[in-house]
């Protein structure tokens, strides 16, 4: 099956370069994209062709960290006493949340991020899932879901020890399946803080034997550095680099918000890389982050709090100019690294032929030279009308083709009713 867009104009996303014409893109995990002089007149029965007069097309956006399992918590009510910090915030919030997600509500949390995701034209997503009383089957549940929409996704378990052995020895069996039967996935750990020495170790051992990497918070609150010191005696990167996290080409490492220059030293020599959350880190109060030191391994997420990846470029460029002197070129390479991660460690499905057709009627003139001005101070995913992903088109004029996005958002809402009342008991 091919697809045709006819009159796009394309930018490509690591040049700018501006190129009108006909394009044809081909399905697959690794199918790729091609102008054509013209579209032909004998199409086969599949395939398709959209009319892109006077649309942008180009790369579609991966999001480098999320948390598909707090999509429920959109307007949940708040706990009866307000968390006085970030670790009251998890224990109070977060892991009340994880702990009351059953197989059914991961499954909806899933497919609830999908669908955002696919709206705001991010075909794939580096998934950072936690719900220690439903893990058996969760890590194929969550793809499946992501799969249904049509939205890519590399998949881990937040493994820490704040739920027990028990808990921890099924999330590393359920990650084991899963890379066993050779299927994309991380080893996930929640922070160094609920991470003890074993499950540590344990976690390097799997990521090793399968040629996988770690992906865990890293430094995201003081309370990460002042625990691991009382209890380890030394920092966080320096612990992960004693266990071998840093070993690996495919380990995230989450944050950094405070790390010291050694810390960033030890990064920079490694082959990790790090995901940058700027709104959540906000929204938790534990500071600003600045990639001074660090390598260009740095990509963005959105840790959860939305699916949106054109707003967390645009956070991470205003919040950045003060403490990193963010500019425009840097951080929209950051907001493209995550294609590098991908590529670079051959997981497949983020190719060429994952696109967002906008609907942007530019109040300006709009071309290679001043495309970020734009992107940052014009576009949003408002503009975003049809989302190509894998070759194959899941959103077509704002809607979600791929699924019936209305009974699945029904099932989803009913869902979070559900859980809402759980955790009020
Ligand atoms: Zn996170």
């Amino acid at each position: 099956m091919s697809m045709y867009l006819r009159d796009a104009t394309y930018i490509d996303w690591r040049t700018l370069k501006f190129t009108t014409g006909h394009l044809r893109v081909e399905e697959g995990e690794s199918g790729g994209i091609e102008f054509v002089d013209e579209v032909p007149a004998d199409l086969g029965r599949e395939d398709r062709v959209l009319d892109c007069r006077g649309r942008l097309v180009t790369r579609s956006f991966a999001c480098g960290h999320h948390h598909a399992y707090s999509a429920l918590a959109l307007g949940m009510p708040p706990p009866p006493t307000p968390p006085a910090d970030f670790q009251q915030k998890l224990q109070h919030v977060w892991w009340k949340l994880d702990r009351a997600l059953d197989p059914e509500l991961v499954l909806l949390s899933a497919l609830a991020t999908a669908l955002e995701c696919a709206r705001s034209g991010v075909t794939f997503v580096i998934d950072h899932h936690s719900s220690p009383n439903a893990v058996e089957g969760s890590l194929d549940a969550i793809a499946g879901a992501f799969e249904e929409i049509g939205v890519g996704v590399l998949p881990c378990l937040e493994l820490s020890d704040r739920d027990g052995s028990a808990a921890s020895e099924k999330g590393l069996a359920e990650t084991g399946n899963r890379l066993a039967a050779g299927k994309p996935c991380l080893v996930g750990l929640h922070a160094s803080f609920t991470v003890g020495d074993d499950l540590l170790a344990k976690a390097v051992a799997l990521a090793r034997k399968y040629m996988s990497g770690i992906h865990v918070h890293a430094a995201e609150d003081t309370i990460d550095q002042e625990t691991t010191f009382a209890y380890y005696g030394c920092r966080v990167v320096e612990r992960f680099k004693e266990a071998g996290v840093l070993d690996f080409s495919r380990s995230i490492l989450v944050h950094g918000l405070h790390l010291d220059k050694g810390e960033r030293d030890i990064l920079k020599g490694s082959p990790a890389w790090l995901a940058e959350n700027m709104e959540s880190n906000l929204n938790n109060r534990v500071g600003l982050f600045s990639a001074e030191g660090l390598s260009s391994r740095v990509m963005l997420g959105t840790d959860g709090m939305h699916s949106d990846m054109i707003q967390s470029a645009k956070a991470a460029y205003f919040n950045g100019i003060d403490p990193e002197h963010a500019d425009l070129v840097g951080i929209y390479s950051r907001l493209r690294r995550v294609h590098d991660y991908l590529s670079e460690n051959g997981f497949s499905g983020d190719g060429e032929n994952n696109l967002v057709i906008l609907d942007y009627p530019a109040p300006t003139p709009v071309r290679q030279e001043n495309f970020l001005g734009h992107f940052f101070y014009g576009l949003g995913s408002r503009h975003v009308e049809s989302v190509i992903a894998r070759g194959r088109l899941i959103v077509e004029g704002r809607r979600v083709v791929s699924v019936n996005e209305e009974e699945i958002r029904a099932m989803v809402r009913a869902g979070a009713e559900r859980l809402w009342k759980r955790l009020a008991q």
